[in-house]
């Protein structure tokens, strides 16, 4: 050995290779494979990770023209090697550049090493109403710079730039033109409570429950697996209400009491906060990966998990990620939620990133769900995983009984202007009298979803994309859900000149509007992505509800989760069918999931509970299904028709879309690179069909038009030698992006 030594560096940057440097005699005893480093790329310093180091001289480069490490970043070494490797596995298995795995995997706040202890919130620089004011003027000019101020105009706390960035679609320099305007000021908050590192450590822990013979024989396989101290998975399949989360309290407490950490990933942080707070009554020093945390927060987080403070990490997706050294279990509650998967690069599903995590560590994954992914069922199936079943609510409360209701018949009878069909509105005042509270699921937000001509039919579009606009009435704006444009809605027909523009179909927004009118006695709230803005805000509703101040509650997906709340006492469902026709294979598959995660909300006090369905395809066998609390019965038949068309779960599947400007040039690459992936499939004997060329459902976003196709294939392996030919990238004003495992079909 000569004493230097030779680094591979990965950096952030679209090089698509490892590049070599030479490590300086300064920094010999620094580097090390996974720090970050800082080098020379052409004229300028970029950052990148070490991905290997050799004695060596790489082969094929002359001493001479190899440069050196400029420097080594952080104190701490950022990614452990076991780390590293699954960095690798997610760009192979998602076929993204190795730099876009290493970049998700350590927090931006870590990589900036936030310690600032105080936190910037963002409040109105002026009284409300002048604020408000300024909204038509700046809608016309700056409509995203007016949707932050309409964010601002209703959260009542302190809000953090980045918190009103992704609430309101803003970005942060718009944010920063506001406060130019003198609109919007910045001031000190104080550090969130319950996100501070050790927790809200218990004053008293809850005691653990004593389980019923299910969970004790669900718990008995995850500590036989915990024993054998190597890879395993567990489906835990538990109906709503069966004990599913103290099976993970318990399974943590073993891991914990063998020194190990243990993460709990949950779909959406601030909609499980009860969940949440039952994780902080049972352990110390539980970090809660909030997605609004700031930098300074979030950086302290990701430490004392690191240094072994934090044993237990609460999050989203990412939290897959938590920098355990020694990592034990990990959770995933609702497997089945599409919010695992990210949906930029790289687009992973933290499901499948945990079981190769778990894979490398040796950990044992459990997997919790009351309507598994037919991914993971059939994984069960095939004995590939372990699977525990609850089969039964605790406390011997009974599944709710559900009742379909036809729609198509309330049609008949001259109701169809109504969103109630007779039946549901006959329990609602029955609940009501009782004083018992009701629970009505829409998967829509705003008044309605369509604003067409009365007398000619024309659809009020999106200028910019291929969707037709949903009216908030609130705000009188017709809203593009895809890229936020809006627009006043036009009097008269674009089109036709036509006097009178109708309002079709419904939203959330216009259920509210009708229920406060046919029930005006008592009180609503809504809960959708459009009235739940801010910290806080979910708490704080669900606090409401809890207290009985609210009779009514209407909502989206938001509310289909996590609650549990005995008062309630009917859940209604007014539409089943707004999944059912989308064009994804998986449509059955979340309508079934959607409906029996709603139903669960119902019937977990003493008071029972029922849930009533409304859909104009009551025989649907996924509605039929889901009514009848019967999983097994939907996955089968499900199973079958994917097993008939060669949908995953039988085979792995990507899809590949391209965008562009120019609408011809967009179809000539789809069709290029369809043609070179059709020439791999025949040239080799792995299973692999093409699906496409063709218009992506939503043909155009933001004025960029999209093309797509999709690839079927035998195993990922198979699916990687056609995806190498894709060449993925932006070529002549084209856009490939390649969506490994897609949940997006649209
Ligand atoms: P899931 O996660 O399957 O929806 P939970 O774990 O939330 O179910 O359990 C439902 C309710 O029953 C919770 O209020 C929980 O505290 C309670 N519970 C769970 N296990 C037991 C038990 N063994 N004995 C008594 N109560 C329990
Ligand atoms: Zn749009």
């Amino acid at each position: 050995m000569n004493g230097r030594r030779y680094a591979e560096v990965i950096v952030n940057a679209p090089i698509g290779k490892t590049l070599h440097y030479s490590v300086p005699d300064t920094l010999l005893a620094e580097i090390d494979v996974g720090r970050r480093l800082k080098v020379p790329l052409g004229s300028r310093l970029v950052s990148g990770y070490c991905v290997g180091l050799s004695s060596d001289s790489p082969s094929g480069i002359p001493a001479k023209k190899i440069k050196d490490v400029a420097e080594v970043q952080d104190s701490f070494l950022a990614l452990e090697p076991a780390m590293l490797r699954l960095t690798q596995q997610i760009s192979q298995r998602y076929h993204c550049p190795w730099s876009d795995a290493l970049e998700v995997v350590l927090p931006s706040a870590v990589k900036r090493g936030h310690k600032t202890k105080n936190v910037k919130g963002l409040r109105l620089a002026r009284d409300r109403n002048e604020v408000a004011a300024e909204l038509p003027k700046l809608s016309k000019r700056a409509p995203m710079q007016a949707k932050a101020l309409r964010v601002l105009l209703e959260v009542e706390d302190g809000i953090t730039p980045r918190e009103l960035s992704h609430l309101s679609g803003c970005s942060l320099s718009g944010i920063r033109s506001l406060m130019g305007r003198k609109l919007v000021e910045s001031y000190e908050l104080s550090p969130r409570e319950d996100s501070l590192v050790k927790g809200r450590a218990p004053k008293s822990p809850h005691p653990p429950f004593i389980l019923t013979a299910e969970q004790e024989s669900a718990l008995n396989l995850i500590r036989s697996k915990l024993a054998e101290n190597k890879f395993g998975v567990v489906l835990l399949q538990g109906v709503t209400g069966s004990g599913k989360t103290e099976v993970y309290l318990q399974a943590i407490n073993e891991v914990i009491r063998k020194d190990l950490g243990a993460i709990v990933m949950v779909p959406e942080v601030s909609l499980t906060p009860q969940t949440i707070e039952r994780f902080g009554e049972r352990f110390d020093n539980v970090s809660v990966l909030h997605s609004y945390l700031a930098g300074a927060e979030h950086n302290a987080q990701w430490q004392s998990i690191r240094e072994g403070i934090s044993q237990v990490v609460i999050g989203a997706r990412s939290a897959v990620f938590a920098p355990f050294k020694r990592l034990g279990l990990i959770v995933i509650d609702e497997e089945h939620e599409s919010t695992y998967k990210q949906d930029n690069s790289p687009r992973y599903h933290a499901r499948d990133v945990a079981i190769m995590r778990a894979k490398e560590e040796g950990a044992v994954v459990i997997l919790g769900s009351a309507t598994p992914s037919l991914e993971s069922y059939f994984n069960a199936v095939l004995g590939n995983y372990d699977r525990a079943v609850l089969t039964k609510r605790i406390g011997d409360r009974q599944m709710p009984p559900v009742e379909v209701v036809d729609m198509r018949q309330e049609f008949h009878v001259g109701r169809a202007t109504r969103l109630l069909s007779h039946r549901l509105e006959h329990y609602m005042r029955q609940s009501l009298s009782k004083r018992e509270q009701i629970i009505l699921f829409l998967n829509k937000r705003g008044f309605s979803p369509f604003i067409s001509c009365q007398r000619c039919g024309y659809v009020l579009k999106c200028s910019r994309c291929d969707i037709a606009l949903t009216y908030h009435k609130r705000y009188h704006v017709a809203l593009c859900h895809y890229c936020h444009w809006e627009a006043h809605p036009p009097e008269e027909c674009p089109d036709c000149k036509g006097p009178k523009m109708n309002y079709f179909g419904l939203g959330t927004e216009r259920i509210e509007d009708e229920i406060n009118r046919h029930f005006p006695e008592y009180k609503t709230m809504r809960m959708d992505s459009d009235t739940m803005k801010g910290r806080d805000v979910h708490e704080k509703a669900l606090r409401a509800l809890k207290n009985g101040e609210v009779d009514i509650l209407i909502g989206t997906q938001m509310i289909a989760k996590g609650f549990d709340f005995p008062n309630v006492t009917l859940v209604g469902v007014i539409s089943a069918d707004t999944i059912l026709n989308l064009p994804d294979f998986r449509a059955c598959e979340r309508t079934f999931q959607l409906l029996s995660q709603v139903a669960g909300r119902t019937g977990r006090g003493p008071k029972g509970g029922r849930v009533v369905i409304q859909s104009f395809s009551p025989n649907q066998y996924a509605i039929v299904a889901a009514a009848a609390h019967d999983y097994e019965g939907f996955a089968d038949r499900e199973l079958e028709y994917r097993r008939s068309l060669g949908y995953p779960p039988f085979g792995v599947m990507a899809r590949v879309v391209f965008r562009g400007r120019n609408e011809d040039s967009v179809r000539k690459r789809a069709f290029r690179v369809a043609k070179t992936v059709q020439e791999v499939g025949s040239s080799n004997g792995h299973r692999r069909e093409v699906l496409g060329p063709a218009p992506a459902p939503v043909s155009r976003i933001r004025n960029n038009y999209r093309w797509h196709l999709t690839i079927k294939a035998s195993s990922h392996d198979a699916l990687a030698d056609a995806l190498r030919k894709t060449d993925a990238g932006t070529i002549g004003g084209v856009r490939g992006i390649i969506d490994v495992d897609p949940y997006n079909m649209l």
